[in-house]
């Protein structure tokens, strides 16, 4: 029996998916730009941004690490800035 192969979405290798795991991820699926003009009214003009977003799961190598790490970089700076408010905030408070 074979085993079924996976690409890695890290290091982009091919592996069994018996050393693999499958992972939620969340991508942008494409953007939307809106820019709708009232002809008759002249000069008002009203834009809209949309940012569509799907999650899929993907497959990630036992090498590359498990667990959901893919938006690490994120993380950190989200960490980074809550720590941040946290020192301003107690900073104020010992003032
Ligand atoms: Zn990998």
């Amino acid at each position: 029996m074979k085993i079924a192969q996976s690409t890695c979405v890290r290091c982009h290798g091919i592996f069994p998916r018996t050393e693999m795991t499958q992972i939620n991820v969340s991508e942008n699926a494409g953007t939307s730009w809106g820019l709708s003009r009232n002809l008759k009214g002249g000069s008002t003009a009203r834009g809209s941004f949309r940012v569509y977003r799907r999650n899929k799961r993907v497959w990630v190598c036992n090498i590359c690490g498990t667990g959901n790490r893919v938006n690490v970089g994120f993380a950190v700076y989200f960490y980074i800035f809550l720590a941040t408010m946290l020192i301003l905030s107690l900073a104020d408070y010992f003032k």
